[in-house]
């Protein structure tokens, strides 16, 4: 099996990518900007929402339930589906999906795709698997569209080209569609894109989409959008192929009620999405005459076996976590070497990569909680960090620095007299290395404990000594 996360397996580490990003002053402005945006609408929308809390309830039962029966579900699915007329492949890891999705493509006799909502398209890296066999990717989503005519990479799992701002995005458009003139505003941007998209939905005969939810009992996909691009890529085209994470499995058509509320409110701040498409295998005269749905598992059965972390399954993708987090709103998403960035792409990579990679992104948290507070299914990011922090820790061992300081300290503290000691010595030690009432530098190997936050001193007494003096004041 070679399960892929894009190029996660290759990217430097979080530290090292994010130590780069944070000089970068536009790319910060841009992050901050959107998802203040972002959350202020969200904010409104769920407010107004009185059963929301109801609503995460029932969704995240709704999720532990399908995870907990994943395999008869999927299985239902296969079964309508191929009633209704689709035909269902399964690709254990990103090869197999690539292999099938070129095939189609192939015996169709085109040299073009148009693609929309595909972000596990990104995860198993089907544009250069399409483009090794001849055949040219066109994205339609407006923000996918910007990342490839940039040769760029996605920095949000749901506003892809956050990180761009309109005098970029201008100047990129009259480069690439190679337009002399352009106006500056937000609906001028739009307007050459949709000129250069419309041409190209009308001249290819075959679409790749993703999906937001697969339906068990009637096979039916659902995908979710704004710009109505969905539409065109799902009913213009002859031959349709939705490639689909084996996790958007919901049971029944009711579910839908639940998650489209939580859905459009978390990712948008909208009350509901401008276009809903729901669609069941292939119907003569309407819309595309093969229908192709590509099941991808991708590591996705491992994290399933793991009780500790198999809730990281349940993510709807709405990006909240990732507007929400301070680590993210700081870095924005590149620093994450991902197609999945923020707290949901920190415990998901590394997860779907059995750990062997991406190990430094449970770390990329300041564990503040923020995440699992706006997240419509309520998955507790923090804990699964903190459990993925133990993972890499027993795998690797820990660093000689930390595991001597550990020992130290246990050995320390095992006794009253020896702790009272300890603290004597390291009172006189740390004389030097104290300012400002902080340690912002320890010596040595120590070194790297401060190398991202400051240490509070030992203080002067004890809390028994401080405890005895007040006993005694008060005795005269
Ligand atoms: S983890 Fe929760 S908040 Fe984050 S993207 Fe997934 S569903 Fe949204």
């Amino acid at each position: 099996m070679s399960v892929k996360v894009g190029k996660a397996a290759e990217a430097p580490s979080f530290s090292t990518a994010a130590r780069g990003l944070l000089g970068d002053t536009q790319l910060r402005h841009n992050v901050r900007h959107a998802t203040d945006m972002i959350r202020a609408r969200r904010a409104h929308v769920v407010g107004e929402t009185p059963d929301w809390q109801q609503l995460r309830d029932s969704a995240r039962a709704i999720k532990d339930h399908v995870l907990r029966h994943l395999e008869a579900y999927l299985e239902q699915f296969e079964t309508a589906c191929t009633a209704a007329g689709g035909k269902v492949h399964w690709a254990r890891d990103a090869d197999e999906a690539n292999r099938t999705i070129v095939d189609i493509v192939r015996s169709s006799g085109a040299t073009e795709v148009i693609k929309v909502k595909t972000m596990t398209s990104d995860e198993i890296g089907l544009n250069p698997a399409l483009e090794a066999a001849g055949i040219t990717p066109i994205e339609t989503d407006l923000a996918d569209l910007i990342i490839q005519l940039g040769s760029d990479t996605p920095s949000h799992i749901v506003v892809p080209a956050l990180h761009r701002n309109k005098a970029e995005i201008r100047r990129l458009f009259m480069e690439k569609m190679k337009l002399p003139e352009l106006g500056e505003r937000a609906e001028d941007l739009a307007a050459a894109a949709r000129r250069y998209l419309r041409e190209r939905f009308l001249r290819v005969p075959i679409a790749v989409s993703g999906a937001n939810f697969a339906i068990a009992e009637s096979g039916s996909l659902c995908v979710v959008e704004s710009e109505g691009n969905g539409r065109m890529c799902l009913s213009l085209p002859k031959v349709l192929i939705s490639l689909v994470g084996i996790e958007k499995i919901i049971p029944t058509f009711g579910d839908l009620e639940v998650f489209l509320q939580l859905l459009a409110r978390s990712a948008t701040g909208e009350r509901m999405n401008p276009y809903n498409s729901i669609w069941s295998g292939v119907t003569p005269g309407d819309g595309p005459e093969a229908f192709h749905v590509v099941l991808l598992d991708n590591g996705r059965t491992e994290v399933l076996d793991q009780p500790e972390t198999r809730a990281t399954l349940a993510c709807i993708r709405c990006g909240a976590c990732l507007n929400i987090c301070p680590v993210y709103r700081q870095t924005g998403g590149h620093a994450y070497g991902s197609v999945y960035a923020g707290p949901i792409g920190a415990i998901l990579t590394p997860q779907l990569q059995s750990m062997k990679h991406s190990q430094s992104l449970p770390y990329a948290s300041t564990l503040c909680g923020a995440c699992a507070d706006v997240c419509p299914v309520k998955i507790e990011i923090p804990e699964i960090l903190l459990h993925l922090r133990g993972e890499v820790v027993k795998g690797r061992g820990a660093p000689f620095g930390e595991w001597l300081g550990m020992k130290m300290a246990s050995m320390a503290m095992a006794k009253g007299s020896r702790f009272q000691s300890a603290q004597k010595l390291l009172r006189i030690a740390q004389k030097p290395f104290v300012q400002h009432g902080m340690i912002e530098r320890l010596p040595g190997m120590l070194a790297n404990w401060t190398r991202f936050r400051d240490l509070a001193p030992v203080p002067p007494e004890s809390f028994r000594q401080w405890w005895a003096a007040r006993q005694s004041k008060e005795a005269k």
